[in-house]
């Protein structure tokens, strides 16, 4: 891959106004966010229930229609959920053929045992985190993935620099040496929309058109930060925008939030999630 192709920068394209909603409008004219994720117990006892509800809860707060969230828990929970707006499903009861779905925030390697069916059947889907490192350790979901392209299935990649190096086969210092060249490989190899985050968020299309955020500061450097990216980018997919819109807007947006956040206001990403600037 080559940087000669022009690099447009977000800060002049990024067109932050929600779209107008349409007096006669409902819950149906603005899609809907299924976030596949949660604990996923591994063998290092690590519970990521939090990143899937960040992931749910951005995208309820950037305007989804509904929000659904499979969570992969060994006990998911009974009961009134502690957001009621978002859907708890059990993963096999949720029909995965029609929303743009959100995978990876958090289900560690149960994930991987989803995302046959989910590469499958998903129209538009944004892949994240345990997702990424799932389909970095398999040649035979990598391939699925790159397939899904041809049959008008797109996807949006959403690898950190760790990620980004697992699935490149290499190592994050070449990966952060190279951040265009990087992405621009992943949207090829893969046949999707690849963002790559951190300071100076890059993204690429497989038609190798290259895009670098300019919103976003150093507050973002916080664990879950990147979950509510993900829900964010799938709500703004589910409202009709194409995947490198939702992509280039998602980036921007995020990082704009964090820009404008008032100085008396404690950070974390669930704040954040709350808080995306419509
Ligand atoms: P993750 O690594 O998945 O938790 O995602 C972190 C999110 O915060 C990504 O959207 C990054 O681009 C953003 N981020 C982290 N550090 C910075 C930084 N120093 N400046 C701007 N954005 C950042
Ligand atoms: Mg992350």
């Amino acid at each position: 891959a080559s940087t000669t192709q022009p690099v447009a920068h977000l800060s002049t394209i990024a067109n932050l106004q929600a779209k107008p909603r349409q007096h006669t409008s409902h819950k149906g004219s603005f899609g809907d966010v299924a976030v596949l994720g949660g604990e996923g117990l591994s063998q290092r006892g690590l519970s990521m229930t939090g990143a899937a509800w960040l992931a749910a809860l951005a995208a309820l707060h950037s305007g989804a229609g509904r929000v659904m969230l499979a969570l992969l828990d060994e006990h998911a929970p009974q009961g009134i959920p502690p957001w009621p707006e978002i859907m708890l499903r059990r993963p096999s009861a949720q029909d995965w053929s029609q929303p743009t779905v959100v995978c990876g925030c958090g289900g560690g390697e149960a994930v991987q045992a989803w995302l046959p069916h989910i590469l499958g059947q998903a129209p538009q889907l944004v892949l994240d985190a345990d997702a990424l490192n799932a389909i970095a350790a398999s040649p035979a979901l990598a391939q699925q993935l790159t397939a899904r392209a041809a049959r008008q299935q797109p996807t949006i990649l959403t690898p950190h620099p760790l990620e980004a190096a697992r699935l490149l086969q290499t190592s994050t210092t070449a990966i952060q040496a190279h951040r265009l060249q990087a992405c621009l490989q992943l949207a090829q190899k893969f046949q999707c929309t690849a963002l790559l985050k951190g300071s100076g968020t890059v993204i690429a299309n497989a038609q190798r058109k290259i895009w670098v955020n300019s919103s976003g500061n150093a507050r973002l450097a916080s664990g879950g930060t990147g979950d509510v990216l993900a829900g964010l980018i799938g709500a703004l997919w589910a409202q009709g925008s194409n995947a490198d819109e939702a992509a280039i807007q998602g980036a921007f947006k995020h990082g704009h939030t964090a820009d404008q956040w008032p100085a008396d206001r404690p950070f974390s990403a669930g704040a954040l999630a709350m808080h995306l600037a419509q």
